[in-house]
Parts: C-alpha cells; structure tokens; sequence
C-alpha cells in the first residue's frame, strides 16, 4: 500500500491520456495504469487522416505514442500492468493490480472498447491494410471501390450508407435474410442503387496479401461455398466495452458505463468515465479525447470540492 492518489486513470486510449495530460497539468500527479494492451483501438490502425492538427495525417500508434510522452512531460507516472480489480465501496477507493494495490480519492475510468471481430483467417493479419472497423475513420481510403459490409444491425447499415460516397458499391453480408437494423436506415439502404445485400452468408476467410482483395463466403442455408471480390471489408458487427471490472460497482447501459448528463460523472461520487467506454454513438478519437478533457476537469473540481467541504 501506499499515500493516497488525488487520481488513477484506467486505461491509456486517446481519453485516458488526455485526462492524464490535463490532471498532470493540474498538479494532481496522476497514476496511469495503462494495461499491457495500451494505446486502445489507434494501436489497430494504420494512417489517422481525420486527428485535427496533422495535416499530412499520423500512424494511429505514433498518435498515442506522442500523447503518452505528453501526458508523461508534466508528470504522470504509467504502470503498464492489467487492473485486477477495483474497490469502489468506499473512499479511498483501492484499485489493484498483480502486483500491488494503489489507494486514490478519484478514478477516471477510460478502458475503452473493442470492435466485435469475425475471427477468421485473413482478418487481424489485413486489419488497417483494407479490413476495418470504423467508416467515418477509414472509408475515405477506398474511393472508387467494391466493399464488403458485415451485419446486420444499425452499425453494419449506417457504415454501408456512409461507404456509398465513396465506394463504387458496397455489399452488406448478412448471416439471416432480415436486418436487425432499424426501419428507417433499411429503407434508406434499400433503396441506394449502390448499395446490394448477401443474405444467410458469412465470410470464412479473407484474402490477400498485404491487401486485401475479397474474401471466402459460405452461404448458411444452402452450404454452398463461395469467393467475392473486394478492395475493403468493414466489420460492422458490434462493439464490446471494457466494463468487466466495474460490473456491480457501476450503472452499466447495455455493458456501458453511465454517466449524469452532460457530465462524466459515474453512479460513484468521485468516479469519473471517459471515451468509448461511455460513448456507444461517436466512438472516434476526437470524442474520446474531449471526453478525457472533461473528465480531468470534472475531477479536479470535485476533488477540489471535497477539500472545501
Ligand atoms: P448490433 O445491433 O448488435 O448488430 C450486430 C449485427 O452483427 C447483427 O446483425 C448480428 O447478426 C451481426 N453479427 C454479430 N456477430 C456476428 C458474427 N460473428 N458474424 C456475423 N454477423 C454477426 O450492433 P450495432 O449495429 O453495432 O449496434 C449497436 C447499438 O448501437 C444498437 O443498439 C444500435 O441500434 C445502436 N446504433 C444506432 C445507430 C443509429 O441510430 N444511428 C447507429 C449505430 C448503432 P444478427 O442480426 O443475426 O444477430
């Protein structure tokens, strides 16, 4: 054990580093505990185009590599091990790890989420080389080019839409022959001239080498196996976020953290929450950076509030 924190952060994406980079500025001498998978979803990427301030573009993971040594110049100390468990019963809150318990007045809790995968062959190996996981962050890269969408919920049929302004055309491979997707955005897919849907199939490889160039289908109904060509396959298939650790000890929306409006406050005074965690709407590196902002600030005033009090 040892002296109590002001603040720990809990995981080191775009929000938690930037909550770092503002509590430091703070002089709360934050603890950053950023998982042995630091960096978050940048860390999956390739080329960033649309991180406002680079003109020419940034590698995601140089990205997170500068705010890190940012966040680290004014004074955050970084653990990189795994949070084991959080106590959160009562202040000061403890917050473990293998190797040691750390004793703090606040938390910000920015552990990110992840993009439900496909785990098929091809799939990781060609992620950021013409798979993807996000449209707005990568659809511009393939203009005038076949598409793949994966899904069938709102995700799968906002992203294909979205794609249509680029892509020449853009299939959506569904597992059923119905969308879960809501009334209105099927409609509005259904009747994009660009847009055209493989029913009852999954995709059981990608192909390519360094690029990708289709994948391997398999029609679930019939069995009957088959190829298609594509410049981009977008995996639209949910997301899952890294709320494992608070599941009891926070209000959770769908496996999400909730926070009050317009605030990052959490259902535990003094617990703060940031970035895709929270957000299941944005979920883009801007987003999760403002949110880190806020949660710094909404931090630093509550603690200040504490010592008023
Ligand atoms: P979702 O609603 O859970 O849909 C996931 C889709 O992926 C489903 O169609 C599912 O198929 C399919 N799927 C799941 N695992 C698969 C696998 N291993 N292989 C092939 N297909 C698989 O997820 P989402 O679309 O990301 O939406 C998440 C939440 O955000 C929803 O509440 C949604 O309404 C909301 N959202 C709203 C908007 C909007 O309103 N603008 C936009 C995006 C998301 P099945 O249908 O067969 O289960």
């Amino acid at each position: 054990m040892e002296d109590i924190r002001d603040v720990i952060i809990v995981g080191a994406g775009p929000a938690g580093l930037t909550a770092a980079i503002y509590t430091a500025r703070a002089n709360l001498a934050p603890l950053m505990i950023e998982g042995v998978e630091a960096g978050g979803q940048l860390m999956l990427t390739t080329e960033v185009e649309n991180y406002p301030g680079f003109v020419d573009g940034i590698m995601g993971p140089e990205l997170m590599e500068s705010m890190r040594k940012q966040s680290q110049r004014f004074g955050t100390e970084i653990l990189t091990e795994n949070v084991t468990s959080v106590d959160l019963a009562e202040r000061p809150f403890k917050v473990s790890t293998a190797s040691a318990s750390h004793l703090t007045n606040s938390i910000i809790v920015s552990t990110g989420a992840k993009a439900r995968m496909l785990d098929i062959p091809g799939e990781r190996e060609l992620l950021g080389h013409g798979v993807s996981t996000c449209a707005t962050c990568d659809g511009f890269f393939f203009r005038d080019q076949e598409l793949l969408v994966v899904g069938g919920g709102d995700s799968a049929i906002e992203e294909a839409t979205f794609l249509t302004k680029f892509a020449s055309k853009v299939t959506v491979v569904h597992r059923r022959d119905s969308l879960r997707a809501s009334k209105i955005m099927q409609d509005r897919a259904r009747s994009n001239p660009k847009i055209e849907f493989l029913w009852d199939t999954v995709l059981t490889e990608v192909t390519g080498d360094g690029k990708v160039t289709g994948a391997k289908t398999k029609n679930l109904k019939t069995g009957e196996e088959g190829t298609i060509a594509a410049g981009g396959i977008f995996v639209a298939i949910g997301h899952i976020p890294n709320t494992s650790l608070f599941e009891g000890k926070l209000d959770l929306i769908e496996g999400y953290i909730r926070t009050q409006p317009g605030s990052t406050a959490t259902s535990v005074k003094g617990v703060f929450a940031a970035g895709d965690v929270v957000d299941y709407k944005y979920r883009q590196a801007i987003t999760a950076a403002g949110m880190g902002c806020q949660a710094a600030i909404d931090a630093e005033r509550w603690l200040e509030s504490q010592h008023d009090a």
